[in-house]
């Protein structure tokens, strides 16, 4: 049994397919990496797994540690132990930060003690991600799910339009929330995880890479190879590809 497993997925938004029969596979411990083109449906992906009811599911199933949650309402996802940090998360004003990163934690932890070691208590009085840089967001939404503590862990460019000095957090962070100082089999968390940069890959132990195209999962393989293979010749081989 694994994580994660994504049958022949095909999602509309509206009246557009954006998916197009993915299947995917995660095992328990391991962290796969999404590239792939603006507007290709890795985003799409995400939020589908998550349960997003914007994103018609046409066909397919997707399975979470074995169990059918295609119709699963988010919160249920959430409860069952699926966590997201959104590549633009929104801004939500007359809700403190402190009120969702206690509604994250639950009685699992003290969500005060995780904002003091992330040098993020002055923060957590004022709205969520109001007037907030783009670095503290992606802070903030980690430390949402450091707080829930997911056993699948999925990140939407995590890095982006975050700035030097708060890269190394992010890294850490996220380092910390795929338990990457241990190994398997002791490692439980899994990881999906979209980037650009591959900065992340310094920070995770990704196992699998793979490039969307198109609704499609194309070129399964080592991530750090794939992102050469993109740096050198861009996504213009891989169309020519298509494998
Ligand atoms: P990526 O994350 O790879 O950049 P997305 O999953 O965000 O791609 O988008 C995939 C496609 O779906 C794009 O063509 C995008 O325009 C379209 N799309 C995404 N959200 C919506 C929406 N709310 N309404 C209509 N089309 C959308
Ligand atoms: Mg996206």
């Amino acid at each position: 049994m694994s994580m994660l497993q994504v049958k022949d997925l095909w999602v509309d938004i509206e009246d557009k397919t954006v998916l197009k029969g993915i299947n995917l596979e995660i095992p328990y411990g391991e962290t796969h990496i999404l590239f792939g083109k603006n507007g290709s449906g890795k985003s799409t992906l995400l939020m589908t797994i998550m349960g997003f009811a914007r994103y018609r599911v046409r066909q397919g199933t997707i399975y979470f540690q074995g169990r059918d949650i295609t119709h699963a309402p988010t919160s249920e996802r959430a409860r069952l132990g699926l966590g997201l940090a959104f590549q633009r998360p929104p801004t939500i004003r007359g809700v403190k930060t402190a009120d969702i990163l206690r509604a994250c934690a639950g009685d699992r932890v003290s969500y005060q003690a995780l904002a003091a070691a992330y040098d993020f208590t002055p923060f957590l009085e004022r709205e969520i991600n109001y007037g907030f840089s783009g670095g503290e967001i992606k802070r903030s939404e980690l430390l949402q799910l450091l707080a829930q503590d997911p056993a699948l862990v999925m990140l939407d460019e995590p890095e982006s339009g975050v700035d030097m000095e708060n890269l190394q957090v992010v890294g850490e962070i996220i380092g910390k929330l795929l338990q990457k100082d241990r190994r398997r089999p002791r490692r439980e968390k899994s990881g999906l995880i979209i980037t650009h940069t591959g900065f992340i890959l310094d920070y995770v132990n990704a196992d699998t890479g793979y490039i969307m195209m198109d609704g499609r999962l194309l070129c399964s393989g080592n991530p750090r190879e794939i992102l050469d293979h993109i740096k050198k010749f861009g996504y213009v081989e891989c169309e020519k590809c298509g494998r």
